[in-house]
């Protein structure tokens, strides 16, 4: 959550800043500011998103270099300009954005106040500023170190970027929880939350890891622990381009990346799934696979869609390996009494690879002795760092805040690792491998078919526009396929939905049936069938309005259904990968109808990096 940018080179700052809170923007827009040096310390921030801040950074003419900005996702202290980053102390001789949150904010502003300070807001991060101002001017010792004896105090989590008055030419730079890295350019450096706000200056990276610091400077980098003691970090190399983040003459970048499925999933896949050999190759499994297949328990531990898609792998690992699964929602995982140790296997799945609780979920078991692996997208993600191995899904860097092709890749790399793992102890014949990865390797093409006509999609998406309420069905694989589409629309759209196993549905959610409630039914061809059909029965005699979710040759569904949306036929456990696809549309199109920021849905940014 929230963006970090920050410049110091011969360019415009402002000019680089906000162009990368830009791109930074899908992390928070909630609020927005920057801060520059020229002889004075010049800051600008606003209520709003990033183009509010930088039509009044044009108008301000704002110059200077170095510079830092920010894009806001609120934790503590409403969303205006006031509680807006960057802050200063009271003497405004240096302005500081901070990403995540101070923990012990509440006590530190106490003493603060105690000794005279004054806050404007009433965020975390002001308390900061406060913190190491009185620190500095208390003190002989120089800025750097009142930085460093601050963050020694904190609490919590932080990214954060620094520029100073009187320090010109050089930005300071910690982390504790939050992900931040450096640019290294020619004679210019930046600072960033993530990649996307540079990529189109440099290709080369450092990433900080926590409880370091750094001094950024036009002709260099120094990096040290928050103790002092130096580092030489490895230069990466970034694996993305600049096309990859733009939305390429797509209205959304939502739309861009569920077209693009039939290709991520392929690429996925690539050099992965070798149908000619019948075999999975998982070259980051090398080495792990026997302690992941012998495991006394595999736990899955993830955040909202990757929860989800956990939740297939569950189904997968144990159909496909008989190896059975736990799946827990991290932030749940990391809090309870878990008897996890060394004999287990925790996976992880996040997209960003920083999820602060599948984070903190991770350095548990590991502390635990247990094995960790994850399954990443972003390369170089603290997840992916820290993990003991794992799979990378490489669906390329996905913008819109409601996940979709995140999702199809990590339902593939878990289709891939239960399959390598059922060849590995046996469980999977020759002639069912083949049938599988015949299976699978067709899933792009299928993906395709889907997307080519999306008219039907968007007619049943105009009817349904303003229903206030939707209920999912599925079961077996499409069960959390339910979860998901419910997820999507309530993301996107606002509309109140829920997903539920279809035989639940008795259990309750029956009572909301009536003639305007949409129940949307994945009823693929599988072994829940027929058992998915009565259940169609039922809400139809209910008089709700079902929308069907059917593969060709289900037509008893398409004909019980008010709507049918038609996917192609596949084996019963890959329907998550197609199924899924109508529903992330269905979900888009009502969003659009109703005028919502698709890809900036109110309260929510991508990469959760607070608790
Ligand atoms: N806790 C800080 C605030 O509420 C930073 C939030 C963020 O990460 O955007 O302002």
């Amino acid at each position: 959550m929230c963006g970090i940018v920050g410049y110091v080179g011969k360019r415009s700052a402002s000019e680089v800043i906000i162009k990368g809170l830009h791109r930074l923007e899908y992390r928070g827009y909630d609020s927005a500011g920057i801060a520059t040096l020229n002889d004075e310390l010049n800051v600008v921030k606003v209520k709003g998103k990033v183009g509010v801040l930088g039509e009044l950074v044009r108008k301000k003419k704002v110059k200077g270099n170095p510079g830092i900005g920010h894009t806001r996702w609120a934790t503590h202290g409403e969303p205006n300009d006031i509680n807006a980053h960057p802050h200063t102390g009271a003497f405004r001789r240096f302005a500081l954005v901070h990403n995540g949150i101070i923990e012990n904010y509440d006590v530190l502003r106490q003493d603060l106040e105690k000794k005279g300070h004054k806050f404007e807001g009433d965020t975390d991060t002001e308390v900061l500023a406060h913190l190491i101002e009185e620190i500095h001017e208390l003190s002989d010792i120089d800025f750097f170190q009142a930085v460093q004896q601050a963050l020694l105090q904190v609490e919590g989590t932080y990214g954060i970027a620094i520029i100073h008055k009187y320090h010109p030419d050089q930005i300071i730079a910690a982390r504790k929880g939050a992900p931040l890295l450096i640019g290294i350019g020619d004679n210019e450096h930046f600072v960033a939350s993530d990649a996307s706000p540079i990529i189109e200056y440099t290709q080369k990276v450092v990433y900080l890891e926590d409880e370091e610091m750094a001094v950024i400077t036009s002709s260099g980098y120094e990096v040290s622990t928050l103790k002092n003691v130096p580092l030489t970090k490895e230069v990466h190399e970034l694996a993305m381009n600049l096309e990859q983040i733009e939305k390429g003459g797509f209205p959304h970048f939502m739309l861009k990346e569920i077209s693009e499925q039939s290709d991520t999933i392929a690429d996925c896949m690539r050099g992965r799934l070798i149908v000619g050999e019948n075999r999975i190759q998982l070259g980051g499994l090398d080495g792990v696979l026997d302690r992941l297949i012998n495991a006394r328990r595999v736990i899955i531990a993830a955040c909202g869609t990757s929860w989800h898609a956990g939740l297939v792998g569950e189904y997968l690992f144990e159909y496909l390996a008989h190896i059975p699964v736990e799946v827990e929602y991290a932030s749940e995982f990391r809090y309870h009494e878990q008897l996890i140790d060394e004999r287990d296997v925790l996976i992880v799945i996040s997209q960003s690879g920083e999820t602060a609780d599948t984070l903190a979920a991770l350095r548990k078991a590991k502390k635990r002795g247990a094995m960790v692996l994850g399954i990443c997208n972003v390369v170089g993600s603290t997840i992916a760092r820290e993990t003991d191995a794992g799979v990378f899904t490489h669906a390329g860097p996905e913008i819109g805040v409601a996940s979709t092709k995140a999702f199809t890749a990590q339902v593939t790399v878990l289709t891939m690792m239960a399959l390598l793992m059922g060849r590995e102890n046996g469980m999977i014949s020759d002639d069912r491998m083949q049938e599988l990865t015949r299976e699978l390797n067709e899933i792009p093409k299928k993906v395709k078919d889907i997307l080519k006509d999306t008219s039907h999609i968007q007619e049943i998406a105009s009817l349904f526009t303003y229903a206030p309420n939707f209920l999912y069905l599925g079961r077996s694989y499409n069960f959390p396929v339910a979860l998901e589409g419910a997820l999507k629309l309530k993301e996107i759209s606002y509309i109140h939905a829920e997903g539920y196993p279809a035989a639940e549905m008795k259990h309750g959610p029956i009572a909301l049936i009536d003639e305007h409630m949409p129940v949307v039914v994945i009823a693929a061809t599988d072994h829940t069938n027929d058992k998915m059909i009565s259940n169609v029965e039922e809400v139809k005699a209910r008089k709700g309005r079902i929308i069907a979710i059917s593969s060709n040759g289900q037509s008893k569904v398409a004909r019980l259904a008010e709507f049918n949306i038609n996917i192609p036929e596949v084996h019963d456990c890959l329907t998550p990968l197609v199924a899924v696809i109508p529903l992330q549309l269905l979900s888009y199109f009502i969003a659009v109808n109703r005028k919502c920021n698709v890809d900036q849905p109110r309260n929510l940014a991508k990469s959760v990096t607070v608790e």
